[in-house]
């Protein structure tokens, strides 16, 4: 079942230039800003309304998301939305003949469990697919 849009990401070259726009002309408030280490990148979070919008600069030219900005330039990099029963929601999807980037979904140290699926099934938009652990 999908529940709500999670996050936004957009891919910037510097996030103090793009906090700029985000946090000082548009008036979000910053939550926290974080390094993630596992996908080179930094990472603003900006909560708007039940979803955030999260920044990311990449840390290392050579990672994902560094080639992605190298060659894309700064821009929405992928829509993420929120479900439950994540498998279910993958089978659902390849039964409709979607391609996923990860058809067994992956692990954040914190237990969300996550899969992207291809932009080309999804016109254009890469699409990532978050479950959250357990309650407390
Ligand atoms: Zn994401």
């Amino acid at each position: 079942m999908i529940t709500r849009i999670n996050h936004i990401a957009i891919v910037v070259e510097d996030l103090d230039a793009a906090l700029g726009f985000w946090r000082d002309a548009l008036g979000l408030p910053l939550d926290k800003t974080e390094e993630n280490p596992g996908e080179n990148v930094t990472i603003a979070f900006l909560p708007i309304g039940e979803a955030e919008i999260e920044l990311l600069e990449p840390t290392d030219p050579a990672s994902g998301i560094g080639k992605y900005l190298a060659k894309k330039g700064a821009g929405m990099h992928h829509v993420c939305v929120e479900v439950t029963g994540i498998d279910a929601v993958i089978e659902r999807l390849v039964a409709h003949g979607v391609e996923m980037i990860n058809e067994t979904p992956r692990v954040r140290d914190e237990g969300t469990r996550y899969a992207f699926v291809h932009p080309k099934s999804a016109f254009g938009v890469l699409v990532e697919l978050y479950e959250l652990p357990e309650g407390p």
